[in-house]
């Protein structure tokens, strides 16, 4: 088993000292662990005559200097000594380097001093699982003292379910092999990190006697490539709707950046809607509406980008706004949203309590990542909305009477076509009036053809002012109107229509000229009969209505019965 040759190269630098020395003699520069070889600070050696030194390699070198006339080489002659303590080399700007080193073996302290000035954190672990050294940066962020953590068992500082992952590495380290991974741990005190990690064996007499484990903290990484791996499967969905897909976005982005409430807004005419909502605190409505003015939504329009803070009350761009007094938000990140490149809205995070740490500027591109999805969807259902109310107008349009605004032939072949199917599964019969003016051609002879449409459009309203919630007038040719009454059996229907041929022919038509006149109706009135297709009631309800005609207008006849 060969040690690591990391752990050679670092004791080896622990052990060197490297000095620069000018013509005179001058040190102008020390590099190394110079309190450990020379016992001296660096600072106190700068500009120091290296004669005045007493270490014997300091001494050694300066006579190697002198005896090979390092500091002004003829040509052709040496220009560096080495022996086992020392080094010299001479440089081309006529100064000289030494190079000092220690015998000195494993030295703990050296490694500490060395451990501690690095940005990871790194502890050693002994074979039975308990540290035996942890470097500043390691205690930093567990919280503890370097005495209280000594000789601690590394499975008190992780939850029980994380040391049960992290325990056979433990065990492959100590088996000599380097370990190399990358997890999502929980600790002891419930946090949740992400660490890259580097478990190196310790060898003493080719024995393992530990491991060093060097880790990074790679949590904001961690969170963030888990949180756009969400952002991508999330806008990626066809298994929910629109709006599950920009809650669960908002769920995610509040998780990862600490805040209690996620909103989408929508803005406009100086209107703030909440229009989606995620909240860890209190709920709040979508439809919720305040003044623009008084939100913190103001201050990010006028931003028309990433605008936030993380304590408002001492921000002097929001201290004194309306927004601070109505809300308190100490900690906000908000967006606009745009469709087709028009403001939308906003997307914005908050939290009445101020956040531990400033909003970084990945957070501000995530922020932007995830209002570019979501305008992604909120454009994807403004389109489908638009379409949707457009197809509707169509078919509206296709079913409605222009003149009267009544369903037109096909609206009520659509009515009767759900009423039949409503019969078979059982429900009670329908009865169907059809009605018509009479002379109606002498009014258009007399008043002109607007005189006649106005008689129409007045008709159309005053038939259905007798009609129930549930009934139908629709207008199914020139002069003709046909009624459906759903429930009704032909004895109420007859009721219901002549009530309604009453009030048409109380009814007056002003004029311009100031003259009124009158219509009367004719109506034949037939009930569905089980099984009875459209066309045959129709035949049958029309025959009723020309024997009234016949019989001299003014009147309603029933429908005979089917043959
Ligand atoms: P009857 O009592 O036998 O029903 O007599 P009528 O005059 O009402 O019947 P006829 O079918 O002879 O005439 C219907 C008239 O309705 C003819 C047509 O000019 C008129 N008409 C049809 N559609 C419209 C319309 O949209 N506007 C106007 N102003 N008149 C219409
Ligand atoms: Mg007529
Ligand atoms: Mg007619």
């Amino acid at each position: 088993m060969i040690p690591p040759s990391w752990r050679e190269e670092v004791l080896t630098l622990a052990r060197t000292v490297h000095l620069q020395v000018d013509r005179d003699g001058r040190i102008l520069d020390a590099i190394g662990d110079t309190d450990t070889l020379l016992d001296e600070p660096r600072e106190a050696l700068i500009d120091r005559p290296l004669h005045e030194l007493a270490d014997p390699r300091v001494r050694l070198a300066a006579t190697l200097i002198e005896q090979f006339s390092i500091l002004a080489p003829e040509p052709g002659q040496t220009r560096a000594v080495e022996t086992d303590a020392c080094s010299v080399y001479a440089l081309s700007d006529s100064s000289v380097a030494l190079r000092l080193t220690s015998e000195a073996s494993h030295d703990d302290g050296v490694i500490r001093r060395l451990a501690d000035r690095l940005p990871v954190m790194v502890a050693y672990v002994d074979p039975d699982g308990r540290f035996r050294l942890n470097n500043q940066a390691y205690l930093d962020f567990i919280g503890l003292s370097r005495e209280a953590l000594y000789g601690r068992p590394v499975s008190s500082v992780l939850d029980e379910a994380s040391y049960a992952k992290v325990a056979p590495r433990f065990r492959r380290a100590l088996a000599g092999e380097e370990v190399t991974y990358e997890d999502r741990l929980t600790l002891a005190d419930g946090r949740i990190v992400y660490f890259k990690v580097h478990y190196v064996p310790d060898y003493i007499d080719g024995e393992v006697a530990g491991f060093y484990a060097i880790i990074q903290d790679i949590s904001e990484y961690g969170a963030m490539i888990q949180l756009l791996r969400d952002v991508h499967t999330g806008i990626n969905r066809t298994d929910i709707d629109t709006r599950e897909i920009v809650e669960q976005l908002l769920e995610d982005a509040l998780a990862y950046l600490s805040l209690e409430i996620g909103l989408i807004s929508r803005i406009e005419d100086e209107r703030y809607t909440v229009w989606w909502a995620a909240s860890r605190g209190p709920e709040i409505a979508p439809g919720t509406t305040f003044p623009l003015g008084d939100t913190y939504c103001r201050l990010v329009l006028d931003e028309a980008d990433v605008f936030h803070t993380v304590r408002a009350g001492e921000d002097p761009r929001i201290s004194g706004h309306p927004c601070y007094q109505a809300f308190g938000l100490e900690s906000y990140i908000g967006i606009p949203l745009r469709v087709n490149g028009r403001v939308w809205g906003t997307l914005n995070f908050s939290s009445a309590a101020p956040r531990g740490r400033p909003f970084s500027e990945i957070e501000e591109e995530l922020l932007r990542l995830i209002a570019n999805a979501t305008e992604r969807v909120i454009t994807h259902e403004v389109e489908f909305e638009r379409v949707r109310r457009e197809r509707d107008r169509m078919a509206n349009r296709a079913m409605t009477d222009h003149l009267t605004g009544l369903p037109n032939r096909s609206g009520l072949e659509h009515r009767i076509e759900g009423l039949m199917q409503a019969r078979e599964a059982g429900e009670p019969p329908f009865c169907l009036a059809m009605l018509d003016i009479d002379h109606f051609k002498v009014i258009n002879d007399t008043h002109g053809h607007d005189v006649g449409d106005r008689v129409l459009r007045w008709l159309g309203e005053r038939m259905a002012q007798c009609l129930r919630d549930g009934d139908l007038v629709a207008r199914t040719g020139g002069e003709e109107f046909v009624i459906v009454m759903p429930g009704a059996s032909q004895r109420a229907a007859r009721e219901i229509v002549e009530r309604v041929r009453t009030h048409v022919r109380r009814g007056r038509v002003s004029l311009d000229d100031g003259q009124e006149i009158g219509v009367t109706v004719s109506g034949g009135i037939g009930e569905h009969q089980p099984g009875e297709s459209y066309p045959g009631l129709f035949r049958r309800t029309d025959a009723a209505l020309y024997a009234a005609k016949r019989a001299g207008r003014d009147r309603t006849h029933l429908a005979a019965c089917p043959a």
